[in-house]
């Protein structure tokens, strides 16, 4: 395959998360691309030894692609916290410690913001996408979603994962667990970024 982006194209996604492999099928599919799960490929995750959500999601992509040799996505994401100079940030999925729970982060998150008050409590969601055509691509590129919010003192809501029970979006008068899900596909960090792919891949996308 020489061009990414025409007909019948294959990705490879470092990821194997059926959701996510599921959303980028749906979200890609008027460019005719299948988006793959690396672990079809036996590609195991890649280590993430940076300290940032884009450095994180080049490593992920290029590992994908040294493995495969196809064009790579990848994501990385997580929150940031301003009254915590944005931590948990990339720890976000182990901010409680390895194979935390989303329960066991929500109740390390809620600590360490026990004695912030209200009016100093913002955090947004982060989604850094990165499309890299090969391993040694000189120019991926690089998608930023940042979903805006601010944290409740207790988790409210049982819909979404992760942070979502304590995230809540004024503008919606909800927290993101209490947002429809439809609502959320539109609004989110991983939405934003997406479409900000899609207009860089040339497609034309409504900005959510
Ligand atoms: P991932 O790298 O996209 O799988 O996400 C990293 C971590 O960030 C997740 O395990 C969650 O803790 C958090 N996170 C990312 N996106 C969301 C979201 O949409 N809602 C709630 N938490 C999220």
């Amino acid at each position: 395959m020489t061009d990414p982006v025409t007909q019948q194209a294959r990705w490879v996604l470092a990821s194997d998360n059926a959701g996510k492999i599921r959303e980028f099928n749906e979200l890609l599919a008027p460019l005719a691309v299948t988006v793959l799960p690396q672990g079809d490929f036996g590609v195991s995750s890649a280590e993430e030894t940076a300290c940032t959500f884009v450095e994180n999601a080049l490593i992920k992509a290029r590992h994908a692609c040294e493995q495969t040799g196809l064009p790579a996505l990848a994501d990385d994401s997580g929150i940031a916290v301003d009254a915590l100079q944005g931590a948990p940030g990339i720890y976000s999925a182990r901010y409680a410690g390895a194979g935390a729970s989303d329960q066991d982060n929500i109740d390390a998150l809620l600590a360490a913001m026990a004695d912030v008050p209200e009016g100093e409590r913002q955090a947004a969601y982060h989604c850094v996408l990165v499309f890299m055509t090969h391993a040694t691509d000189p120019t991926p590129l690089i998608c930023h979603g940042r979903w805006q919010g601010e944290l409740l003192t207790a988790p409210t809501g049982t819909g979404g994962f992760g942070y979502d029970p304590l995230f809540y979006l004024p503008e919606e008068g909800v927290s993101v667990a209490n947002l429809p899900s439809g609502r959320k596909r539109l609004l989110s960090h991983r939405a934003q970024a997406l479409h900000q792919l899609m207009a860089s891949l040339g497609l034309h996308s409504s900005a959510p």
